[in-house]
């Protein structure tokens, strides 16, 4: 039985109707045998429609298939075949996209199976007719993932481009390893903001068949019918008409050098990120029905400011999903440091979980037993959080270090006591962002399994540890960034999390 589950497909077809300077498949390029370019697409889908398990299949042209009707016309019937729980082509998206819809329809295809990886090409089309065509395809409910080549001339290029895109599709930045200019340290986290994964691409990673679904799980399959590992690995496994009978997968490669190649390791943290997603470059939704958002470091940057993307990713989230805070910050401050944006968020866990907002509702945790004032070496600054049944947090600011180590051992483990430099937070030991953050999900009739948190320092991760999908910002402390499942900033959030009732 076959166990070969996705795809990657290239016909003859060497052309392409565009001529971008750093590509060899341009107007210039050799010009193709249609008859035979006829023939590998008969035959692939020949030997496809014979399958009986369900593979996911990828089209990536040397150069631009999707502008000729025949090419159109095999993917689309390809996706009528109920083996095929997916398709999608690399395009420049030059093709009508009214005609392609018009195509879909007339072949009667479902629509949430036909996908697109579709490239922009700034010498070549203006980012708004791009955007424009990508959002008219994505609404009438083809996925769509758009990828920019990542030039340090086209910095703002691409940061317009992720700023008209509509923030659930994804825009990854093609680092071009080696074939283009020294990145700097800015040129690298520019990218990275605009695109999670940059770094997996400027990097990649060490060939190792022992993790890569090559030859087995997923297969590239030529014009031939030959059948290799992945398009990089020129070592043939078999042949299209014996898919289930491959022989054992070996690669001589250093490095898997590109996404398609990449994405095929199974211990990465791209692919547990993307799920399954990945074969496609088009991230796995998951569906949630909460986020809670630290502040400090997580929503507000360096100089305590929100970014812009960031409050247009919260907008669109909250009309959909609903959002918490979960801060150190009591609600005072964290509405001043918000402004309008705190109108966004149903509630919260405030002042290291000594406040608690929900259900239009005020729960305080008073401290007890009411904590004995420590008898230090140093003058210290204690400040108190009073609600009308008592202290629920203390903040005792000390100048010397051994003075945090002092208090600690004083107050013992009957407080929940966090330490950030030279100031100590103290709630009460039923207290602390997770015990909130799990009461709220309680009141709520929330499941933590289906809830995102996002933070950036170690002191969030014992809140983390408990929700389903706990995340790290991109600047996140390191010990941080080792624990998560996802490191992402707060305005990548829509592209891996969905509402349960999705509509565009
Ligand atoms: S659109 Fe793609 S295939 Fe065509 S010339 Fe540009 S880079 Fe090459
Ligand atoms: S180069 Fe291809 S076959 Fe070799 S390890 Fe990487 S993905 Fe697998």
């Amino acid at each position: 039985m076959s166990t070969v589950r996705n795809i990657y497909f290239r016909s003859r077809l060497k052309s392409c109707n565009y001529h971008c300077s750093y590509c060899s498949f341009g107007k210039k390029s050799s010009v193709v045998d249609w008859e035979k370019e006829e023939q590998s697409l008969r035959l692939f889908y020949e030997q496809i429609s014979l399958l009986t398990e369900p593979v996911r299949i990828l089209f990536i042209p040397y150069g631009e298939g999707l502008i000729h009707p025949y090419y159109r016309e095999v993917l689309i019937r390809l996706s009528l075949l109920p083996q095929v729980r997916g398709i999608s082509c690399q395009t420049n998206l030059s093709f009508s996209p009214d005609l392609f819809l018009e195509q879909i329809k007339e072949l009667q295809a479902d629509r949430s199976k036909i996908k697109l990886w579709a490239s922009f090409h700034p010498e070549m089309v203006e980012p708004e007719t791009f955007v424009e065509k990508v959002h008219g395809l994505y609404q009438s409910g083809l996925d769509v993932c758009v990828g920019v080549v990542g030039h340090k001339k086209s910095k703002a290029t691409i940061a317009l481009l992720r700023e008209q895109l509509d923030k659930r599709i994804y825009l990854f930045i093609n680092a071009m390893q080696g074939k283009t200019e020294l990145l700097t340290d800015e040129d690298l986290a520019c990218f990275t903001s605009l695109d999670p994964f940059f770094l997996f691409d400027y990097r990649n990673a060490k060939a190792d068949m022992r993790v890569c679904s090559g030859g087995r799980e997923t297969v590239f399959i030529d014009h031939s019918g030959d059948v290799y590992p992945c398009p990089r690995n020129p070592l043939k496994v078999g042949r299209i008409t014996s898919l289930s009978s491959l022989t054992e997968p070996f690669c001589r490669k250093e490095r898997c050098d590109c996404y398609i190649a990449y994405s095929n390791l199974k211990n990465t943290p791209l692919a547990q990120m993307m799920g399954e997603g990945g074969f496609f470059r088009i991230p796995e939704k998951r569906k949630v029905e909460a986020m809670f958002f630290d502040i400090d470091g997580t929503l507000t940057d360096g100089q305590g400011k929100i970014p812009d993307s960031y409050r247009d990713a919260l907008k669109l989230l909250a009309g959909k999903i609903p959002l918490y805070l979960a801060t150190s910050l009591p609600f005072d401050l964290a509405k001043r440091r918000l402004g309008n944006l705190f109108l966004l968020f149903t509630g919260g866990v405030f002042a290291d979980g000594g406040h608690l907002c929900y259900n239009g509702q005020n729960e305080y945790i008073p401290l007890t037993p009411l904590i004995p004032l420590p008898e230090i070496d140093e003058d210290y600054y204690i400040r108190e959080y009073q609600a009308e049944n008592g202290v629920y947090k203390y903040v005792i600011r000390v100048v010397l270090s051994e003075s945090t180590e002092q208090i600690r051992t004083l107050l013992g483990d009957r407080y929940n006591i966090q330490e950030k430099g030279s100031v100590l937070t103290i709630v009460d030991a039923k207290a602390g962002k997770k015990n909130g953050l799990l009461t709220i999900c309680s009141k709520m009739n929330l499941h933590p399994e289906k809830v995102v948190a996002i933070g950036n320092s170690m002191n969030d991760w014992e809140m983390l540890s408990v929700v389903g999908y706990p995340c790290g910002v991109i600047e996140a402390e390191k010990g941080l960034r080792q624990s998560v499942h996802y490191i992402l900033n707060p305005d990548h959030l829509p592209l891996f999390f969905e509402p349960f009732s999705d509509g565009r």
